[in-house]
């Protein structure tokens, strides 16, 4: 990316984006407060779907260094400019299996694995670059049919599956999920505080090592999601403002 001279544009841009982070943190580092918890151990993942490389590059001299992103046709033109910035990225949405390919060179982490099929796609895809990733599975706790995601009461078996595979590629890190769009507060803890439960079931259980990440958590809610343990946020809105289009798929 050019780094200079910066128009009018740019400036503005860049104190206004600048500006949500510093909010968005402050906001974290108090919800953290409240629930007695650091706010070190929590990752603030910036969601930068739709949004334009100046936005990013903005974000990223504002000291931001995880991104997310939830289609594979928006993230394949933005990560490779920055790239040798020191950047990590998430892949957040629906990945299609035909597209796992693309995870190794471009992303770090999947948050979005709910089937071993698609597991097994995309640590092929890794060995075959020599690349390592770190996955979330994701649970549709809110029970949504619109969800993707492993139902809670498939959770146990999926891991069984997903164990037994052995699929060297994939260190297995922890949970994500959706909260209901629209639901109250009570709601929304209540399916964030099921997630952390099924983490901890999950670990007992399996006695899996490095299994602690909860991402759980966007604008709305991650206030609520971090008294509940969240230990990844991804936030979009409080940091780029409002999204113009649908993110293509
Ligand atoms: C878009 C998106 C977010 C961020 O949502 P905001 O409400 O803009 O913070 C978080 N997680 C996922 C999976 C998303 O698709």
């Amino acid at each position: 990316m050019e780094r200079t001279p910066s128009s009018l544009a740019e400036q503005q841009l860049q104190s206004t984006i600048a500006d949500n982070l510093r909010k968005v943190r402050a906001a974290l580092a108090a919800a953290a407060r409240r629930a007695q918890r650091d706010p070190a151990t929590i990752r603030l993942l910036a969601v930068s779907k739709t949004m334009p490389p100046a936005a990013v590059e903005a974000a990223v001299r504002a000291g931001q260094t995880e991104f997310g992103e939830n289609t594979m046709q928006d993230a394949l033109t933005k990560i490779p400019l920055f790239q040798g910035r020191g950047l990590s990225w998430h892949f957040i949405g629906h990945l299609q299996s035909n597209k796992a390919k693309f995870i190794p060179g471009h992303f770090s982490w999947v948050h979005s694995i709910d089937s071993l099929a698609l597991a097994r796609k995309l640590s092929q895809a890794c060995e075959h670059h020599g690349a390592q990733v770190n996955a979330l599975l994701q649970v549709n706790v809110s029970g949504e049919v619109s969800k993707y995601g492993v139902a809670p009461t498939e959770l146990s078996a999926l891991i069984e599956e997903l164990l037994a595979a052995e699929l060297p590629a994939i260190a297995w890190r922890g949970l994500m999920t959706l909260g209901r769009f629209n639901a109250s507060d009570d709601e929304l803890r209540s399916c964030f505080a099921q997630l952390r439960t099924l983490r901890d079931d999950c670990v007992t259980r399996f006695g899996l090592k490095d299994f602690s990440e909860l991402s759980m958590g966007m604008t709305q809610d991650f206030a609520l999601a971090i008294a509940e343990g969240a230990t990844i946020v991804r936030i979009g809105t409080a940091i780029f403002g409002p999204r113009l289009r649908q993110p293509a798929q």
